[in-house]
C-alpha cells in the first residue's frame, strides 16, 4: 500500500509549486486562483512508495463549491495517511479558517507556512513554534518557489504519516455550541460510521446539506434539528454563522502574539499598480496594447529575425539526410518522402517555434506576475453585460497555450449554461499551433503592416463577445451571471525558472506535436500529392490529393481560397493546425517549384492575394479546432449535441466573417465589381437561413420539444408546443 499525501490550501497559496517542487513534476503553476481544476497525483521524490495528491484549492470544507466537493469526498472517502495544509504566510488569518476545519478532520496533519520570502519581505514574521502548539500540529516554514524548507517538510510528513499523529487538539466553542456539539454526538453516534466525530458534529449543527443526506438521519434529524433550534434561540444567531464566528475568534486568539506585523503602509504597491491597470476607462484600452505588443514584437518584428535562421539550419539538416539516403542507395521515392515530405513539412511546422517560444514567455511572465488575474476582472465588466461572469475568461486565457485544457478549465463554471456557452467560445481565442499560420501569412503578405497578426487576437476576443451577446439572447443560454468573486493575488516579480519552465511545457507540445503527427502527416500529403489513383508518379496538379482538393475547393471560392492546395490544408488543419503550415510546406515546396525561390513565404503568394491570405487567417482562427479540441469539447459538453452545436457555430462564424472579409475587401483593395458580389450575398442570406433553422432544431430538441412548430407526421401530433 502506497502512504497516500494530500495537499490541501486555498486558491493560489502555492499548492501546485509545492507539488513540482517535491515531486520533481512541472504541473501548471498560474498566479491566478482557479487553475487546478482535477486532482493531480505522483510520488515524493526519493520516496517510491508514496503517492502525494494536489488538490484543488479552496477557502473552506463546506461543500458550495465543485472544489469544496472534490476535496471533501477526497478526505473522507480516498482518507489520506497525511494531509499537508499550505498556509499563505502574507495572508495567515484566512488561510488559518481552513486549517481550524482540517484539524477536526483527525487525520495526521503538517502545516506549511509557504510564502515565508514574500512574508519577510512585508515585514510580516511568525513564531513557527508558538504556532505549532497553539494548533496542536507540526508547523515548518518553507518557500516553495524559492526551494527552502522542502526536504524539512517531506521528512516531517513521512514522520506523522508513518507514526499516525493526529492534531492534539481542535478548537473549542464557546456559549451553548460546546454542549450542543457533545449531544449531537450523541444523538449521531449510531449513524456516523468511520466518519471523524468532532467534524461530524460540527458540521451537523451548521446544517451540512451533503453530510445529511449521506447519513441518511431520518428520525434521529428531528432529534438533532431540537438541539440545533434551543442553541440558536438562546445565542440570537443562525448555527452556521455561529459556527464561522467562533472560528474567527480562536484564529485571532492563535495569532496573538504569533505574527508580528511590520510596517503596514497605506496602499500597498499593488493596489497602487492597479488603480491604473484595472481602471474602469484605462483598464481594456491596456490590456489591449498589451496583447498587441506581444503578437508584434513575437511574431512580427522577432519572427522575421528567427525564421531566416530556422530555413538554414533546415536546409542543412535537409541537405546532411539526403547525402546519407544517397548513399544507402534507398529508392528515389522514399528519398523524396523523407526529403520532401516528411521533413520538409516538420521543418516548416519548427521554423516558427522560435517565435512561439517568445509568444509563451512573454504571456507566461503576465500570468506569473499576477496581472493576467486582472484581466479576468476587466473582462468580467464587458461579460457581464452579455450575461457571462469574468470566470469564463481564465479557461479562454489557459487555452492561449493550448485550447485543450482550456476547455477543461470550464469546470470551475458552475452554471451549466455558462459552462457550455465557455467550452464553445475557448477556442476563438488563438492557441499556439494556430500561430504559426498567422506568422506565416504575416510575413508573406503584411511584413510591413503590424496590426495583423495582433488583429488575430483581436477578432478572436471580438467573436467571443460577439458570439456571447448573440447566444445569451436565445434561450439556450439564458440567465444572469453569477457573481464574480476572484481574490486578486499581489504583483510578484516573476521568478525566471517559473517562467521558463511555463514556457518550454507550452513549446515542447509544439516541438511533439511536429516531431510525430505532423512527420507522418506530411509524408502522407506529400505520398498523396506525389501520386495518381493509379499509383503512378506524377506532377503534383495530377495527383490524387488535387483531385480530392478540387473536389472540396468550390466550398471555399467566395471565401477566395478556392485552390486545391488550400482546401487540403483546410482539412488537414482539423488534424492539427499545425498541419497547415506543414501542408503548404509541402505542396508548395516541391518538384519545379523549388528552383525559382525555396521559401515558403514567397511561395505562398501564388495562390493568394492579401485579402483572400486575411480571409484565409480569419477562417484557421475561428473554424473549429482541431480533433483533440472536439474531442475535449464532447467530453465536457457530455453531450453529441452540444458538440455539433458548436461545431455549427465555429463553422457557420468562420465561413460567414471570412468571406464578408474576402468579399468586400475584394471590392474596396482589389477592384472586384459588385455584380459578382451579388451571388455572393444571396448565398450568404442563403446560409444565415439554414444556419438558423439548424439552431432551431437543436433549441426543440433540446428543450424537449419537436422543431415541426406544431403539425407533423413524425410526433403524431396537431398542437403546437407539443412534446416529442
Ligand atoms: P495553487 O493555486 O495553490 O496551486 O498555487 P500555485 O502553485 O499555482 O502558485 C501561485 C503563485 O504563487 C505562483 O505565481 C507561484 O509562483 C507563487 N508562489 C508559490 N509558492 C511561492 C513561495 O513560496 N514564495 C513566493 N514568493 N511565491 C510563491
Ligand atoms: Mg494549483
Amino acid at each position: 500500500m502506497k502512504m497516500k499525501i494530500a495537499l490541501l490550501g486555498n486558491p493560489n497559496c502555492g499548492k501546485t509549486t509545492m507539488f513540482n517542487a517535491v515531486t520533481g513534476s512541472t504541473q501548471y503553476v498560474g498566479n491566478w486562483p482557479g487553475v487546478t481544476v482535477e486532482k493531480k497525483e505522483g510520488p515524493i521524490r526519493g520516496h517510491k512508495d508514496t503517492l502525494l495528491v494536489d488538490l484543488p484549492g479552496i477557502y473552506s470544507l463546506s461543500p458550495y463549491t465543485l472544489e469544496e466537493r472534490i476535496t471533501r469526498s477526497y478526505l473522507t472517502n480516498d482518507k489520506p495517511d497525511a494531509v499537508i495544509n499550505i498556509v499563505d504566510s502574507t495572508n495567515i488569518e484566512r488561510s488559518l479558517y481552513l486549517t481550524t476545519e482540517l484539524l477536526e478532520m483527525n487525520i495526521p496533519m503538517i502545516v506549511a507556512l509557504n510564502m515565508t520570502d514574500a512574508a519577510e519581505k512585508a515585514g510580516v514574521s511568525i513564531d513557527a513554534d508558538k504556532l505549532s502548539k497553539s494548533l496542536g500540529c507540526r508547523v515548518i516554514k518553507t518557500s516553495a518557489s524559492e526551494g527552502t524548507g522542502i526536504e524539512d517538510l517531506v521528512k516531517n510528513t513521512i514522520d506523522i504519516a508513518s507514526l499516525k499523529e493526529r492534531p492534539a487538539s481542535y478548537p473549542r466553542f464557546s456559549g451553548c455550541i460546546e454542549d450542543t456539539l457533545e449531544m449531537i454526538s450523541v444523538a449521531a453516534n449510531k449513524f456516523s460510521g468511520d466518519l471523524p466525530k468532532r467534524w461530524l458534529s460540527v458540521n451537523l449543527f451548521s446544517r451540512d446539506p451533503i453530510l445529511r443526506q449521506q447519513l441518511s438521519l431520518e428520525d434521529g434529524l428531528n432529534e438533532i434539528e431540537g438541539l440545533i433550534k434551543s442553541c440558536e434561540e438562546s445565542d440570537d444567531d443562525d448555527s452556521e454563522s455561529m459556527i464561522a464566528n467562533e472560528r474567527y475568534t480562536c484564529i485571532d486568539g492563535i495569532l496573538k502574539g504569533t505574527v508580528i506585523k511590520g510596517r503596514t503602509e497605506g496602499l500597498s504597491a499593488s493596489d497602487r499598480i492597479d488603480v491604473v491597470l484595472t481602471n474602469r476607462l484605462l483598464g481594456l484600452p491596456i490590456f489591449f496594447m498589451i496583447m498587441w505588443s506581444i503578437y508584434y514584437i513575437s511574431i512580427q518584428t522577432l519572427g522575421d529575425m528567427t525564421i531566416g535562421w530556422t530555413e538554414t539550419l533546415f536546409g542543412t539538416i535537409s541537405e546532411r539526410v539526403s547525402a546519407l539516403l544517397s548513399s544507402a542507395n534507398v529508392a528515389e521515392w522514399l528519398h523524396a518522402l523523407i526529403i520532401d515530405g516528411a521533413i520538409a513539412g516538420v521543418g516548416a511546422v519548427l521554423g516558427f517555434v522560435p517565435q512561439l517560444m517568445i509568444l509563451f514567455l512573454l504571456i507566461s511572465f503576465l500570468e506569473d506576475c499576477g496581472y493576467m488575474a486582472r484581466v479576468a476582472f476587466i473582462m468580467d465588466r464587458i461579460f457581464r453585460q452579455f450575461g457571462l461572469s469574468g470566470k469564463s475568461f481564465i479557461p479562454m486565457l489557459v487555452g492561449t497555450g493550448c485550447s485543450v485544457p482550456g476547455i477543461m478549465a470550464s469546470r470551475t463554471i458552475e452554471n451549466e449554461s455558462d459552462r457550455r456557452l465557455t467550452i464553445m467560445l475557448t477556442p476563438f481565442v488563438p492557441c499556439g499551433a494556430k500561430l504559426p499560420v498567422f506568422a506565416l501569412f504575416a510575413g508573406a503578405f503584411f511584413p510591413q503592416q503590424s496590426w495583423v497578426a495582433p488583429s488575430m487576437y483581436m477578432i478572436g476576443i471580438g467573436m467571443v463577445i460577439l458570439s456571447g451577446i448573440i447566444l445569451k439572447k436565445t434561450d439556450l443560454f439564458g440567465g444572469e451571471p453569477a457573481p464574480f468573486v476572484m481574490e486578486l493575488p499581489s504583483y510578484r516579480m516573476p521568478k525566471i525558472k517559473g517562467v521558463l519552465t511555463h514556457m518550454w511545457e507550452r513549446s515542447k507540445a509544439f516541438i511533439v506535436k511536429a516531431g510525430t503527427v505532423i512527420f507522418f502527416a506530411a509524408g502522407l500529403i506529400w505520398f498523396l500529392q506525389a501520386f495518381s489513383w493509379s499509383l503512378q508518379m506524377v506532377r503534383p496538379d495530377e495527383s490524387i490529393l488535387a483531385s480530392i482538393g478540387s473536389f472540396i475547393a468550390p466550398i471555399f471560392r467566395p471565401l477566395g481560397f478556392g485552390n486545391w492546395q488550400s482546401s487540403v490544408a483546410v482539412v488537414t488543419g482539423f488534424l492539427a493546425k499545425e498541419a497547415v503550415v506543414s501542408t503548404y510546406g509541402v505542396l508548395l515546396g516541391v518538384g519545379e517549384v523549388l528552383e525559382d525561390d525555396p521559401m515558403l513565404v514567397s511561395q505562398i503568394s501564388r495562390i493568394f492575394t492579401p485579402v483572400s491570405a486575411y480571409a484565409f487567417m480569419v477562417f484557421t482562427l475561428l473554424a473549429p479546432p482541431c480533433f483533440a479540441a472536439l474531442g475535449a469539447i464532447r467530453s465536457e459538453m457530455r453531450s453529441w449535441k452540444w458538440t455539433f452545436f458548436a461545431i455549427a457555430w465555429q463553422t457557420g462564424l468562420a465561413y460567414m466573417l471570412s468571406m464578408l472579409i474576402y468579399q468586400f475587401g475584394g471590392l474596396f483593395f482589389e477592384g472586384k465589381e459588385v455584380s459578382e458580389m451579388a451571388t455572393v450575398i444571396v448565398g450568404s442570406l442563403v446560409l444565415i437561413a439554414m444556419g438558423y433553422s439548424l439552431y432551431r432544431i437543436i433549441k426543440n430538441s433540446v428543450s424537449g420539444k419537436c422543431a415541426c412548430g406544431g403539425n407533423c407526421a413524425r410526433c403524431g401530433a396537431a398542437k403546437a408546443g407539443h412534446s416529442k
